[in-house]
């Protein structure tokens, strides 16, 4: 017994049957002498929906009203699962964003949950109320409605498992847990049973869509255990957790994201302060770089080479070639037909070998390699997007099939 946050997402209350299938699973919850406050995304396509709507009204309609329009979505999930909830008999309550005080930064869609007062919810459960929160809206200093970012309800629900001390924090979705590696793409992928914190992290960031990543950022910094588990099948799922048990081959997982692209600088000067340059124009513009490589210098001169996501290549591209005078290089060459495959695993820091073993089984497919980054828990390579899959099943085979 104790406080149980739980939060579902939109597949998993898509129609009136799974909305009453999700009532079950909360007042199941409660009957076993729990409070429980659960927090909702939008019902299926919902979300996108809203976006289409938009989009066919006005293409350029500011953030502010994109947020009330979006935010509308997750008010349709509470006030209809609290009626489901009702109809069985239970006392239920659904709350908005504002309601239950989450206060964000103004940053329209995608604000970041700068406190949570909690104060009505703490009185709807003394209430003995189940208490229905709409995930991924908050409200910022001009009491506008915001919201976090796609995928955002999992942080609305980590957020508050965190402000109300909760005892378990649950994502249910539609899949039974965190995967080796994504089980769509990879047949032979496994569900594990505990992760940590920091691998999650690596592997939602690296774009496993299980969970935003925020929601991970949060619950590590908080030290809150999150339970990713399926509605469907109401199996154990994945939980993660600052100290999980370690899988023997120190990987946790493979992943791939192919929303990158790669930019080289060839010619530059080989003197201090050209790197400085590059990426101090880049980061004014808020375009994030990930894997940087730089040649040893040849004469006088050297290469930078680096990546950024998809969309802000030609933005990127633009800058430097605009810029060129300050910088001072021969030529550009840009490319978007990439992408990262990436080992994750805790395990890794105090193993040698763990990087060897995932060159040997690209090796082995004939992929060739163009970059390589390394982290205490993560190698990740970069390679022709067209060896993606490949890759993935060649690597995630080293790791995982030779153990069973
Ligand atoms: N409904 C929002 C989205 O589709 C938030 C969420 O589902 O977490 O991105
Ligand atoms: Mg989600």
């Amino acid at each position: 017994m104790g406080l149980i946050v739980q939060k579902f997402g939109g597949s998993s209350v898509a129609n009136a049957e799974r909305v009453n299938h999700v009532a079950e699973i909360i007042t199941n919850t409660y009957k076993a002498g729990n409070q429980v406050v659960v927090v909702l995304s939008a019902q299926g396509d919902t979300t996108d929906d809203l976006i289409e709507k938009a989009n066919e009204i006005n293409p350029k309609a500011s953030k502010r009203e994109m947020d009330m329009l979006l935010s509308t979505g997750e008010q349709i999930s509470v006030a209809l699962m609290a009626m489901a909830i009702g109809r069985m008999g239970f006392p239920v309550v659904s709350l908005t964003g504002w309601q239950v005080g989450m206060e964000t930064s103004s940053h329209y869609g995608n604000a970041r949950i700068k406190k949570v007062s909690g104060t009505r919810i703490q009185e709807e459960l003394d209430r003995n109320k189940i208490v229905l929160v709409c995930g991924f809206q908050g409200v910022n200093k001009y009491d506008d409605v915001t919201t976090l970012g796609r995928g955002g309800s999992d942080t609305t629900a980590v957020a508050l498992a965190v402000a109300l001390k909760a005892d378990l924090c649950q994502i249910y979705t539609d899949v039974d847990g965190v995967y080796t590696a994504d089980p769509r793409v990879i047949k032979n992928a496994r569900k594990l049973d505990e992760i940590t914190h920091d691998e999650m992290l690596e592997l939602a960031t690296l774009g496993a869509k299980v969970l935003h990543n925020r929601s991970v950022e949060m619950a590590k910094t908080y030290n809150m255990n999150l339970e990713v588990l399926s509605s469907f099948t109401g199996k154990p799922g994945t939980i993660v957790k600052e100290d999980a048990k370690l899988e023997k081959t120190h990987v946790s997982g493979v992943a791939c994201d192919k929303n990158i692209a790669r930019i080289a600088l060839v010619g530059l000067q080989d003197k201090p302060g050209i790197a400085y340059r590059i990426f101090s124009m880049l980061a004014k513009e808020k375009i994030n770089v990930d894997i940087i490589l730089q040649s040893i210098g040849r004469g006088n001169t050297k290469d930078i080479s680096f990546t950024v996501e998809k969309d802000n290549l030609a933005e990127a591209a633009r800058i430097l070639e605009e810029k060129k005078h300050l910088i001072g290089f021969d030529h550009m060459n840009t490319t978007d037909t990439i992408s990262k495959v990436s080992i994750v695993g805790a395990g890794m820091a105090n193993n040698s070998g763990v990087a060897a073993l995932m060159f040997e089984a690209l090796y082995e497919a004939n992929i060739n390699i163009h970059m390589i980054s390394t982290s205490e828990i993560k190698v990740s390579v970069l390679i022709d997007e067209e060896d993606s899959e490949k890759a993935m099943q060649v690597v995630h085979d080293k790791f995982f099939n030779i153990m069973q």
